[in-house]
């Protein structure tokens, strides 16, 4: 089963809901934590689990031969992403607006075009005990954050419950991250910046068509429209974390796990009870 934990807004908790989430499930059958927030993976200083390999993940740029090239513009007007500029009839590649899609390549009719191989970022994965880890890194001043989910998504496929720890926000790597996933859970802050973006997160997951429950976490007081919402959708609330200033505290000291399963067992028993319903149904 294929769940993906979101949040829209970052600093929700999801990485502590997924990470704990993953270590709980990992008691009674096999896990796999996918992180892929790539441009901020944390999710194994959490886990802890060894890296055993690492890979590079690379797309395709074009590279222009000057000495074909007649300046005729075709490659930069075939261009939707503004990846081509052209300075004095000579073609520049802008890597980092590329989107590898080949239109240059195919609209240059002297063959000046080729496509080479450039590094994004890198894969990691591991494997202790019940829980496997694979996770993205993205390269720094990197864009192509899609590329790179994909290549996470590709891993651990053998694991009964794939974990998915998305980006935050409701673009595109976090569409990527939830593409074929069974199951979206929301972590939620009960505020109206946190009610805002996981509503935009939820939509992202109903044109998906996949079915989602929520976690409301760090709750401080209740945010009515929030609650009001997860009624009128009649989205299953899966459970309620209190603002609890240790949480935090066991997340700065890389013990959260520990922590959440020891001071909220109740809620990951029902979360755990709730997802193998769903499994068997
Ligand atoms: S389409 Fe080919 S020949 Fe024309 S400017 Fe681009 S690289 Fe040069
Ligand atoms: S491969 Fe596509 S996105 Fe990249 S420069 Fe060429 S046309 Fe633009």
């Amino acid at each position: 089963m294929n769940i993906t934990i979101a949040s829209g807004k970052g600093g929700t908790g999801k990485t502590t809901f997924s990470t704990s989430l993953s270590a709980y499930l990992s008691q009674h059958t096999t896990v796999a934590l996918l992180d892929c927030d790539v441009e901020e993976p944390d999710a194994n200083i959490f886990l802890k689990v060894p890296i055993e390999r690492r890979y590079n993940v690379t797309v395709l740029t074009p590279e222009v031969d000057m000495a074909a090239c007649t300046g005729c513009g075709r490659c930069q007007r075939a261009c939707q992403y503004n990846a081509i500029v052209l300075i004095k009839s000579k073609p520049l590649v802008l890597p980092e607006l590329c989107h590898s899609c080949g239109g240059c390549y195919l609209a240059c009719s002297e063959r000046a075009i080729h496509e080479i191989e450039r590094t994004i970022g890198i894969v990691e994965t591991g494997l202790q005990g019940n829980i496997s880890y694979a996770g993205g890194i993205l390269n720094i001043g990197e864009h192509m954050a899609t590329p790179l989910i994909d290549e996470v998504k590709k891993e651990m496929h053998s694991a009964n419950f794939r974990i998915i720890d998305s980006p935050p926000g409701s673009s595109c790597p976090v569409v990527h991250s939830m593409e074929g996933s069974d199951f979206i859970i929301l972590v939620v802050e009960s505020t109206p910046f946190g009610f805002h973006d996981a509503a935009i997160a939820y939509d992202v997951a109903q044109s998906l068509s996949i079915p989602c429950a929520v976690v409301v976490n760090n709750l401080i007081q209740n945010y009515e429209p929030l609650f009001s919402f997860i009624q009128k959708e009649d989205i299953p609330l899966l459970g309620i974390i209190p603002h609890d200033i240790n949480i935090a505290k066991s997340v700065s000291e890389g013990n959260s796990i520990e922590y959440m399963l020891s001071h909220y067992k109740a809620l990951f028993d029902s979360v755990s009870n709730y997802l193998s319903n769903k499994v068997i149904s």
